[in-house]
């Protein structure tokens, strides 16, 4: 009989996750077939289960931020070995003949598959993953702080990349990603204000122990005006809060793959030159970058471990920002 495997799947849409047993799929010829050890919780799992965004198909592992050993190999891959301990981002796939894919953007295809979205992902002791959409992971960090850098590290370093050469940046929404960037930034030599849910003081606190400048409730003006604000938090009602708080020239940077809708706002907060954009996915490049400087200057993850089974246990901390820095399952 075929090895058995447990995963957290979302079945029903709108009910928790619920424990599966699957086979232990097999790997496609440009596929390896990992042994999860750890896979990092991140809110676009929480949009995914709350349906936020549209629905996948049904049953569905969610899970982004995979780390494992290759345990299996299809026929054409050379990129891996069997044995290396890799990462499996959200970026699953993307066409490599649109348009996007032509000019080194394949983070906007338009036929792209996404890990834990399209495809079964990490909430699990086993996945299959496209070999060539994977990353070496470095061998100083452990499972449970290397996922996060998979999903929240990653996105957070493309959307601190489009903040240019800011020397001020502004972080909305101190979670997996922000308490990552902030540290990565500070390395660059740039000032960081935290602006965290009012009334946080944990989270304040937890933001100037990673050496923030300036740590506040975001309904609260920083002290200086800022050059860049990155938005994590999927609150629209931050946007306007952000572009009052950035000075002329500025960049908005909206870094979340969901959020509510943005109240109306008067044209003068976006006059001066002032820039909104988002970030959309990511691109293999970002990767291979964020890497190489994730080797040079590690960011430390603050970590919450939470067993396999318990993954609605660790969706719901997600939910109410009870978690300081990132939730990661513990899949072994
Ligand atoms: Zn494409
Ligand atoms: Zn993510």
């Amino acid at each position: 009989m075929a090895e058995r495997s447990l995963a957290l799947a979302l079945v029903t849409a709108g009910a928790p996750l619920q424990p599966i047993e699957r086979e232990v799929p097999t790997p496609a010829t440009d596929e390896v077939l990992l042994r999860i050890h750890a896979c990092g919780v991140c809110r676009t799992d929480l949009h995914i289960v709350d349906g936020d965004l549209a629905l996948p198909q049904l049953p569905r592992v969610p899970g982004h931020e995979v780390v494992g050993t290759v345990i299996g190999l299809g026929a054409g891959v050379r990129r891996f070995r069997l044995g290396d301990r890799i990462g499996v981002p959200w970026l699953g796939a993307t066409c490599q003949v649109c348009r996007y894919c032509r000019s080194r953007r394949e983070n906007l295809c338009d036929a792209p598959q996404f890990t834990g979205y399209t495809r079964d992902g990490g909430y699990a002791q086993h996945a299959v993953a496209r070999a060539d959409y994977c990353y070496p992971l470095p061998a100083g960090i452990d499972d449970a702080h290397a996922a996060p850098l998979l999903c929240a590290g990653l996105i957070g370093y493309r959307a601190l990349r489009m903040a240019g050469d800011a020397a001020r940046i502004g972080l909305y929404g101190f979670g997996a990603a922000a308490h990552l960037v902030a540290q990565v930034a500070i390395a660059q030599g740039r000032e960081i204000f935290a602006f965290t849910r009012p009334q946080d003081d944990t989270g304040q606190a937890f933001a100037r122990s990673l050496g923030c400048a300036w740590a506040g409730g975001s309904d609260s003006p920083p002290p200086a005006a800022l050059d860049a604000a990155l938005i994590f938090a999927p609150v629209g009602a931050l946007l306007p809060a952000a572009l009052a708080a950035t000075a002329k020239g500025g960049i908005v940077v909206c870094a979340g793959i969901h959020m509510t809708d943005i109240p109306s706002f008067p044209y003068r907060l976006l006059w001066g030159e002032r820039i909104v954009r988002s970030v959309a996915n990511l691109t293999r490049e970002d990767g291979d970058e964020f890497f190489a400087l994730v080797q040079r200057h590690p960011p430390r993850a603050s970590v919450e471990v939470f067993p396999l089974r318990e993954a609605n246990a660790a969706l719901a901390a997600i939910r109410t920002g009870r978690v300081n820095g990132a939730a990661v399952l513990d899949c072994r």
